[in-house]
């Protein structure tokens, strides 16, 4: 299928559920995002800055632009004149620095908290109790040029479907009760970005209302560019 209908099949699945669907273009040319683009999608994602500035600068300037890979504090300033959403807070500091330079940019910036819910070292997350310690602070409250929008998790590179099923019930539950706790009236708390190619259907069953999705859109990517070093 091409690029085109493949945007089309999942925008028909997913949009009557209310499912956002982000492409994410990681390593795919300005071309390929094109093509995604002519068929309507408006919403990328990517997980490095230098690319995504790049691509930003290069394209329609109608685009969403959503960071989805680890951000260094560094970088903040780079994609805070423009980006949509950052999906991978996974630290005070780096909330901290977005903020500070959201309000440089005269912007707030929407944010999801990344939950660590896999099994794996590797990946960026904050855990259960960190969270309610950031959630807790009288200088999380002070900031205000950032605005919390939900929450986001990768589950476990695995076959085993059982296990991905329970770690994104696990983060539907946390997501639930922190809103409840955290964010009774707020109704911008309202995005739980959840699911990819792999396993966007289990994460749409628990819950998920924006799912990140690239291979199944663009192609396998060529190199392994996943995992972003710090
Ligand atoms: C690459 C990436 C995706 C998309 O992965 P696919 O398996 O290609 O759909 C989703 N989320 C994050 C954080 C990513 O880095």
């Amino acid at each position: 299928m091409s690029i085109a209908s493949t945007i089309t099949t999942f925008q028909n699945e997913l949009q009557p559920i209310g499912v956002q669907l982000i492409a994410v273009s990681k390593t795919k040319s300005n071309e390929e995002i094109l093509e995604a683009y002519q068929a309507g999608q408006r919403v990328f994602g990517e997980n490095q800055v230098q690319e995504l500035v790049g691509k930003y600068e290069e394209l329609p300037k109608d685009i969403q632009w959503h960071l989805v890979g680890h951000l260094q504090t560094n970088k903040v300033k780079y994609i805070a004149p423009f980006v949509t959403l950052i999906h991978s807070v996974d630290s005070f500091k780096v909330l901290k620095e977005i903020d500070k330079q959201a309000e440089k940019a005269g912007r707030k910036i929407d944010c999801l908290l990344q939950i660590y819910i896999a099994d794996e070292e590797t990946k960026y997350g904050l855990d259960h109790a960190e969270l309610i310690e950031l959630l807790r602070s009288p200088e999380f409250q002070s900031l205000k040029h950032v605005r919390i929008r939900g929450l986001m998790g990768i589950a476990t590179n695995t076959e085993n479907q059982k296990m991905i099923k329970e770690e994104f019930y696990e983060l539907k539950m946390l997501f639930d009760g922190i809103k409840t706790t955290f964010f009774p009236q707020e109704h911008h708390f309202d995005t739980l970005s959840m699911g990819m190619s792999s396993d966007y259907k289990i994460a749409i069953e628990q819950g998920s209302n924006m799912v990140r999705i690239g291979s199944q859109i663009f192609g396998k990517r060529s190199i392994k560019h996943f995992k972003a070093t710090e």
